[in-house]
């Protein structure tokens, strides 16, 4: 596509303007045409559309993110891109007081929890000029964009052996050096865990599963919903899941903190302990709901031996559609979907799935989907993240070759 087809998009007003001369009675414009001044490009539809066009059979099909994001399809056809705004870097540089946000880091990544307990944070730190102080494994942009003024990093080993006193002991450690007014943590399994271990410790009082908070009142709910607790802040909180909306749109500066958590932790509490290692699971007795990392199978597989292997070289647990599992390939347990189970992996690879509204409704919480599909048009495709459209049957075993080779080098 050349820039010929662009036009220049003509303003008659500010032509007019431009050829007025005020001279006597009457305004009198001159005949010379005149280039305005200010001209925007014009947007040609019919070259967009083609810049778009990622194939022409059987269907047409447009990729229409390349429009106005793609630099290279803009050069194509003709359009200056304003460069996307930037987020004003928000700068808190002498903070009234600390608000600790205590992560999990699930997996080495900041997770939807975490991020609603930054936004918790927040609203206690917005509150009278405070700053957010987040401590978990690792560092990232992430964290600022989540609301994190402060970072203090815990060593990135603490991620794999994961070990609750030392993380309380790191907290109580920061509690001493920091003095925040308040260390909000989520209320997982880990984070509640390490929150009563530090409240235990340091005899002070914490108030769980807040759902609501403000600068003078936290609100728990109770009795299946139907009982409210409300509490002034304490010092130690839990943070529900999906009560705070993370924060969108925001860039903090996450700045790091050189705070030696870790010796401290490390001597205190590591030999009082009998020892810590990883034991081997087996990743198909793992419950969907709660493992990682899944391999699905759908009416598109035939090839059950390389889909056992696959699973057991990705360290995969096995699931399946509903197709699969009345057919018998997979126990009914196994079963992905609105009457099976709800998955919230952070990676689904799924093999020959259509991607039926019921599947769907089982990973909508999924946060990284791979498709493999004979049908560049099915909905599993649409759904996912990175597709491969070929025969499931021939990706399966090239797939377990190239982990082997891998593993062999
Ligand atoms: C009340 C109700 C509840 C339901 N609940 C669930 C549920 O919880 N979970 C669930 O999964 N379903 C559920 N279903 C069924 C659902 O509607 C679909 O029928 C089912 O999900 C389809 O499974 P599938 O994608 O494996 O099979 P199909 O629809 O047969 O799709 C097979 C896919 O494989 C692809 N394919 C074919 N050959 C190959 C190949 N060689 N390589 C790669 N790809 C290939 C095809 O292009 C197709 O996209 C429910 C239905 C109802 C009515």
């Amino acid at each position: 596509m050349t820039t010929t087809q662009i036009r220049r998009r003509v303003d008659p007003r500010a032509e007019r303007a431009a050829r007025t001369i005020l001279t006597g009675q009457r305004p009198r414009l001159l005949r010379q045409p005149v280039v305005a001044a200010v001209n925007e490009r014009r947007r040609d539809p019919r070259a967009l559309r083609s810049a778009a066009l990622v194939q022409s059979q059987p269907r047409p099909r447009y990729d229409w993110t390349r429009d106005a994001t793609s630099p290279t399809t803009a050069a194509t056809v003709g359009i200056a891109i304003a460069a996307a705004p930037m987020i004003p870097l928000k700068v808190i540089a002498e903070p009234a007081y600390l608000v600790i946000a205590m992560l999990d880091r699930p997996g080495g990544e900041i997770g939807e929890h975490d991020r609603q307990v930054i936004a918790a944070a927040r609203l206690l730190a917005d509150a009278g000029g405070g700053a957010v102080v987040t401590v978990c494994t690792g560092s990232g942009e992430a964290l600022a964009e989540a609301g994190s003024d402060r970072h203090v990093a815990l060593p990135n080993h603490w991620a794999e052996d994961y070990v609750p006193e030392r993380r309380a002991a790191a907290a109580s450690a920061l509690m001493t050096a920091l003095s925040p007014r308040h260390i909000l943590f989520p209320d997982s399994p880990d984070g509640a865990d390490v929150a009563r271990r530090l409240a235990a410790a340091a005899g002070e009082r914490l108030f769980t599963s807040v759902q609501s908070l403000g600068p003078d009142r936290a609100t728990r709910q109770s009795a299946g919903g139907s009982l409210e607790t409300a509490h002034r802040p304490t010092r130690l909180m839990t943070v529900a899941a999906d009560a705070f909306a993370p924060l969108d749109g925001v860039r903090h500066e996450a700045r790091p903190l050189d705070l030696e958590t870790s010796s401290v932790a490390a001597e205190e509490v590591l030999p009082r302990l009998g020892g810590v290692r990883r034991l081997a699971v087996d990743p198909d007795a793992l419950s969907l709901s709660e493992t990682d990392f899944i391999l699905s199978a759908g009416n598109g597989v035939t090839d059950w031996h390389s889909f056992a292997d696959l699973g057991e070289a990705l360290g995969a647990t096995r699931a399946g559609s509903r197709v699969v599992c009345d057919a018998g390939h997979l126990p009914r347990e196994r079963q992905v979907g609105a009457s099976g189970t709800v998955v919230s992996a952070r990676c689904y690879l799924a093999f020959g799935i259509a991607g039926a509204p019921q599947h769907l409704q089982g990973i909508t919480g999924v946060r990284h989907v791979i498709a493999v599909n004979t049908d560049l048009h099915a909905e599993m495709i649409k759904r996912a993240d990175l597709s491969v459209v070929a025969d499931a049957q021939a990706v399966m075993p090239a797939l377990i070759r190239l982990i082997r080779e891998r593993r062999h080098d």
